[in-house]
């Protein structure tokens, strides 16, 4: 079941036919695979070639997603599959989706298999990850509604380039994501990433009108997308646009892939971002890939308590009630929070399913 029909494309005046799913807009001939290399025109449509296919599945924490007000210390059943629709000269999965340990997992899985799997690992999400769901996205919708009939809810980790309606009709589907807003210029994004980031603040735009939970991450790069004013503009822009309570993450980089020349970010960076993002008016913005106890704790907006204090992926206190209210002031927190905290700890648990 590995190849599938696809509903977003239209055949050109010229004999090519057009993928409409990403803003790349491929427009191919017979037998040619889209630039993320799994959709492919066949027999004059466009089909996706990696249904049901998995690069391999892992038990992770939820706040490696990240995600720090969805479901606090729970596990979710993470997978990916293979290409991506961005070129990140930076990317940071590449070591994990092309690792041995994942190699030695590749498996296949239909959607009702995953669900069932989510469901006996005791995990209460699962996430499109390790790649951007975008390019798999039927795929994706499947495991997110056969997840959602368990009770189970579902995450996309994603870069968030997506034409609006693939988009629309993606996001119906999922519970929670984390968009990866990779810089605050275009200059980086057409130059690092290979894509643009007006159709990225869309696609953060739309999520604003929908119950999908969300949250924004900036990986920061020494030199490439730190300095102070792009991170004022970008604080600004999240402000304005979707209010001071998204969750901000800023994470560290460390050299990989094409920019192996470029030192780690130094952890006074990530100080000075969030600092600058607290400055603007956002009120949850936490620093990432590092030890930061300070830099991961949730202060109450109602009373200034340490509300989930964390320390990288683990919670090591939680004062918030089963439905997600302030222990000491009631106040109601921003995000998805159903019964006690979870448990899972940093745990990152390969598994096999299918
Ligand atoms: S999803 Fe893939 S084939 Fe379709 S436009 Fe984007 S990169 Fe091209």
């Amino acid at each position: 079941m590995a190849v599938v029909a696809t509903a977003h494309w239209h055949p050109l005046d010229d004999g090519r036919v057009q993928c409409d799913v990403c803003p790349r807009n491929c427009r191919l001939h017979e037998g040619q695979r889209g630039f993320c290399f799994v959709r492919e025109r066949r027999n004059d449509r466009i089909v996706l070639t990696t249904y049901g296919k998995s690069a391999g599945f892992c038990v992770d924490p939820i706040e490696k997603k990240p995600l720090n007000h969805f479901l606090p210390g729970s596990a979710v059943l993470s997978f990916g599959t293979a290409g991506c629709n961005l070129g990140c000269r930076f990317c940071q999965n590449w070591d994990i989706s092309k690792s041995r340990e994942i190699d030695t997992l590749a498996a296949a899985a239909g959607p009702e298999e995953l669900a069932a799997a989510a469901e006996r690992l005791g995990c209460r999400s699962v996430a499109f990850t390790y790649n951007d769901p975008v390019i798999f996205m039927e795929y994706a919708m499947d495991v997110a509604d056969a997840c959602r009939e368990r009770g189970i809810k579902a995450v996309a980790v994603s870069a968030g380039y997506m034409n609006p309606a693939p988009r629309e009709e993606f996001y119906r589907h999922i519970d929670a994501a984390n968009i990866d807003l990779k810089a605050f210029s275009e200059r980086f994004y057409e130059k690092v990433t290979f894509a643009r980031l007006d159709a990225v603040l869309e696609t953060l735009e739309h999520l604003r009108t929908t119950d999908v939970w969300f949250e924004v991450t900036t990986l920061l790069i020494p030199g490439q997308n730190d300095g102070d004013e792009e991170l004022h503009r970008q604080c600004e822009w999240l402000l304005e646009h979707l209010g001071p309570d998204v969750p901000l993450h800023f994470s560290a980089f460390h050299p990989d892939f094409k920019m192996r020349d470029i030192p780690p970010t130094p952890p006074e960076t990530l100080s000075r971002a969030r600092r600058i993002a607290h400055d603007a008016g956002l009120r949850f913005v936490y620093t990432g890939n590092v030890h930061d106890q300070g830099g991961q704790t949730t202060a109450c907006p109602g009373c200034g308590a340490a509300a989930i204090v964390r320390d990288w992926y683990d919670l090591l206190d939680y004062g918030l009630t089963d439905d997600g209210r302030c222990r000491h002031c009631g106040y109601a927190m921003p995000g998805v929070f159903d019964g006690p905290a979870g448990t899972w700890g940093r745990r990152r648990l390969p598994v096999k399913i299918g």
